[in-house]
């Protein structure tokens, strides 16, 4: 049966879907000027306990940048982690919350927010993440400095296509070679984005080079004569050995890149201990190269099952996207694409949550579904 439609807002079409509270925000026309206009708004659940939560995340098989495509928001977030209410309307917290797509988010927390980015087991999308979320936040309005502490194999570079703007590192900062804003590499496409790499590519951590330097340069960032940045975010090498203390060492909070699978899942389950061991008490979960496809013939966990195992605040989902290879080797992030890209929309709502801290819901993209035709009774 189609859905009924319920109401228009901002000319998305609201639907009601499901007996949970769940609707669909179906979106016609997917242009930029929306994506800039209209960031998703949403409602971060409290910190939890391990406990179950119900979401489902629908990707098209075989996402087509330029297709029109559904922004899905499965709302009352927090009233699928406990039994649904029968006396509480769904309908207009979801219709209020679409309307609140219509405003900038609001920076929560002290600034700076020094996030960092980790993962545990290596090549599951840290250092994307950290170059869409940071040039989406800085298309917020944000400032933004993203911290390369991946020593010996630094990449963030690459993937911003700001290779040939760093001239200096944070070593030869330490050193009194350079000043910190020497060593700083400015985006030209996004100025309130700047780069600090830790060191040259191919060198090792220096002897003494530890958690006490980045908390020293963290210091050094908020009182620079520009100003206090809003946002830190530390891009952490792979593993939990000395580079991982060290880039976490300065962070209040952490971002924990997760793909669906069992080896990765076992990595973020041991990192998160190591976390909370440190004190950083906020961390939240991004799940990477999701495929519906998949986890529809079985074959890979649903984000749902991410979650009963880890028991985080989800941040966002990002679906697997061969765009993030292209953008990846072009140098330009995928949140800068125009069109923008499945996995792009989905790093922006990463990055809208990320800064108003108080709020969280999942976020479903997926393609608008295929018109049936007379003759596709007929198999056509
Ligand atoms: P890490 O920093 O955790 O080692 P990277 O961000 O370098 O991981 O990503 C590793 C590889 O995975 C890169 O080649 C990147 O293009 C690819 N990748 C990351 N996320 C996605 C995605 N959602 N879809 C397709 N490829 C992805
Ligand atoms: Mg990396």
């Amino acid at each position: 049966m189609p859905y009924p439609s319920l109401s228009s807002v901002n000319g998305m079409k609201l639907f009601p879907r499901g007996s949970h509270g769940v609707f669909r925000c179906l979106v016609t026309k997917c242009n930029t000027e929306w994506l800039e206009a209209l960031p998703p708004h949403s409602t971060v659940p409290p910190r939890k306990s391990r406990t179950n939560s119900m979401i489902s995340v629908q990707f098209p098989t075989n996402p087509k940048p330029s297709s029109s495509m559904y922004y899905s928001t499965l709302t009352h977030f927090n009233s699928t982690l406990h039994p649904p209410d029968p006396h509480h309307s769904p309908k207009l917290t979801t219709i209020r919350s679409v309307l609140q797509y219509n405003r900038r988010p609001q920076l929560a927390g002290e600034t700076p927010r020094v996030v960092v980015i980790t993962s545990g087991k290596g090549g599951v999308g840290k250092t994307t993440t950290t170059a869409n979320v940071g040039l989406s936040l800085a298309r917020l309005g944000h400032s933004v400095v993203a911290v390369d502490a991946d020593v010996g194999l630094r990449n963030l570079d690459l993937l911003l296509g700001l290779e040939n703007r760093v001239n200096y590192t944070v070593v030869e900062v330490l050193n009194g070679d350079c000043r910190l804003d020497q060593a700083l590499a400015r985006d030209k496409r996004w100025p309130n984005f700047q780069l600090l790499c830790i060191s040259k590519p191919r060198s090792k951590l220096p002897i003494g080079f530890g958690g006490k330097a980045l908390v020293w340069l963290v210091d050094a960032l908020k009182v620079r004569e520009e100003g206090c940045p809003d946002f830190i975010l530390i891009d952490c090498p792979a593993g939990i050995d000395a580079g991982f203390i060290t880039a976490i060492t300065p962070a209040n909070e952490a971002v924990l890149v997760t793909t669906p699978d069992i080896t990765s899942l076992r990595d973020a389950d041991r990192v998160t201990g190591l976390l909370e061991c440190d004190g950083i008490r906020d961390i939240k979960m991004i799940v990477n190269r999701v495929r519906t496809d998949m986890i529809k013939g079985e074959d890979m966990m649903s984000v749902l099952d991410v979650q009963e195992m880890l028991g985080l605040a989800l941040l966002g989902v990002i679906p697997e996207d061969t765009e993030v290879i292209r953008s990846t080797n072009r140098g330009y992030p995928l949140v800068l694409n125009k069109p923008p890209t499945m996995a792009g929309m989905a790093f922006e709502q990463a990055a809208w949550r990320l800064v108003e801290q108080d709020s969280m819901e999942a976020v479903m993209v997926e393609e608008e579904p295929k018109k049936r035709g007379f003759f596709s009774f007929f198999g056509g």
